[in-house]
């Protein structure tokens, strides 16, 4: 599933290529997953231009020169790809906007849980992020590790692996991050918020960030399916140190990686780095 930084890779093409080009017209293949309905994405999005491509979280956002904004959210295999005008879309292909200079762009979405909503761009805040409950962004200058420490201290009971996965904790972290967040700071990713000492809350912290800012440079995991807007994969893969390694050695220690199932979800850790929680011994 795509998380921040493949998000992020995303948003940061689309304004490149896409900022000030006219949307000529728009052809819904597959309307079940636009919001709120087809016709009304038709009617927002013909003729306008794209103003500018926003983030937050993990949802993508298309701001229209007319004052709406296509909010998508990608989910498991969502993404926007930029092909010439000659391409005939695939079966995958669920919305085509055609635009200027002989290109258009595509939603695809092979499992079809990625979604396009309709807002007002005026009211993003108050319809969407404030109901959504997001939390702070990772890469904003404003998360420090007093936010961070905040945020997660607030919930001594939960388990810290599933705690970055919540949204309304920090926003745009998913599996991948998380896991390599919890084998940075050598923490195991059943330990409980409260029982992790200052310095282990840092390390959580720094790995995160770290991981995140590591991956947009790369532009991106592409451990399953994720392409970026020209079809490449991103080549953060080769370098992160747990996610979807186990039976290969810890960077660090040189130990058999493992994985586990921890809140019905897969954490790939290290078992000599990253030790098990008191009472799970
Ligand atoms: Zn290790």
């Amino acid at each position: 599933m795509p998380e921040l930084p493949e998000v992020e890779t995303l948003r940061r093409q689309m304004e490149k290529a896409l900022v000030g080009r006219s949307v000529k017209s728009v052809d819904v293949r597959f309307g079940r997953k636009i919001f709120p309905s087809a016709a009304a994405l038709v009617r927002a999005a013909s003729g306008a231009k794209f103003k500018a491509f926003g983030r937050r979280a993990k949802l993508l956002l298309a701001h229209l020169s007319n004052g709406w904004t296509i909010v998508t959210h990608l989910k498991m295999t969502g993404s926007y790809l930029l092909k010439k005008e000659r391409e005939t879309p695939t079966k995958h292909t669920h919305v085509v906007f055609h635009l200027d200079k002989k290109e258009q762009l595509w939603f695809e979405d092979v499992r079809k849980f990625g979604f396009l909503k309709l807002v007002k761009t005026a009211d993003l805040e108050k319809v969407l992020f404030e109901k959504e409950g997001y939390g702070p962004e990772p890469l904003d200058p404003s998360f420090t590790f007093k936010r961070f420490k905040m945020c997660v201290t607030a919930r001594p009971h939960k388990k810290i692996k599933p705690l970055l996965l919540d949204q309304g904790c920090i926003a745009g972290i998913g599996n991948i991050y998380a896991d390599e967040a919890c084998w940075y700071a050598k923490v195991h990713p059943e330990r409980t918020v409260g029982s992790l000492s200052e310095k282990e809350l840092k390390g959580v912290y720094d790995g995160a960030v770290k991981a995140l800012c590591a991956s947009v440079k790369r532009l991106g995991s592409s451990s399953d399916n994720y392409r970026d807007l020209y079809g490449e994969k991103g080549g953060n893969v080769p370098h992160l140190w747990v996610y979807n390694r186990e039976g290969k050695p810890c960077r660090r220690c040189g130990a058999s990686l493992k994985k586990m199932w921890v809140a019905s979800r897969g954490a790939h850790y290290c078992p000599v780095c990253q030790k098990p929680p008191r009472s799970a011994k």
